[in-house]
């Protein structure tokens, strides 16, 4: 990911068929190429005129909202937030996904959710609760407990001081070619690519970070 503007879509880490069949080609073609694409195009955009945030991070772009000038406020939440979300969203999937129950991760959902089951049932419920776009995201909190969380439209959960683990894109155009109207169906789908690994990793990362 870019650090700062001039702002990037990086190609997928995956070819577009490799998560066939739970997410379909066409899919990840449209919404890795256009509909991120937009968003990177719509962020470089607005801050074409706005020199001062040209050295700005994603992250603090969608983190220091309140400092931002109050005319791009908006489209830079949106698309700040419609990059980071997209290349967390992509990344955070795999053709060859780990199913290890274990690793510090496991044992925090089994910890702070009761089991993993309990964790799914949870995630499902949330992930089926956003109204319109947005998305359902696994998060550590400021006291290192993980928690779910859905977000509306792009924003994003660092925004509040979260640190996001896993996160999946519910809007329509992450799975109505497929799945049509079906969105539980394709969460289930979804929770059959999820990079748990990653997860893992990223876990150990926010961790980390609050202890430093
Ligand atoms: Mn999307």
């Amino acid at each position: 990911m870019n650090q700062h503007y001039p702002f990037v879509n990086p190609p997928l880490p995956y070819a577009y068929d490799a998560l066939e069949p739970y997410i379909d080609t066409k899919t990840m073609q449209l919404h890795h190429d256009r509909h991120l694409q937009t968003y990177v195009n719509n962020l470089n955009g607005t801050l074409k005129d706005h020199p001062e945030l040209q050295g700005w991070s994603l992250e603090e772009l969608i983190y220091n909202t309140d400092q931002l000038p109050e005319g791009v406020r908006q489209p830079i939440r949106n698309n700040a937030g419609g990059v980071y979300n997209h290349i967390f969203y992509f990344n955070g999937m795999s053709n060859s996904p780990t199913r290890a129950q274990t690793g510090m991760l496991y044992s925090a959902i089994v910890k702070d959710f009761g089991s993993a089951q309990k964790f799914y049932d949870d995630f499902k419920s949330k992930a089926l609760s956003v109204f319109g776009s947005g998305y359902a995201w696994l998060v550590v909190d400021r006291n290192g407990k993980l928690q779910i969380i859905t977000s509306a439209n792009q924003d994003n959960p660092i925004a509040q001081n979260l640190c996001p683990i896993a996160g999946i894109d519910v809007w329509e155009h992450a799975y109505y070619l497929k799945h049509y109207n079906e969105r539980v169906a394709y969460i289930d789908d979804w929770f059959q690519v999820v990079d748990w690994e990653r997860a893992d990793r990223i876990y150990q990362r926010c961790i980390a970070n609050l202890q430093a």
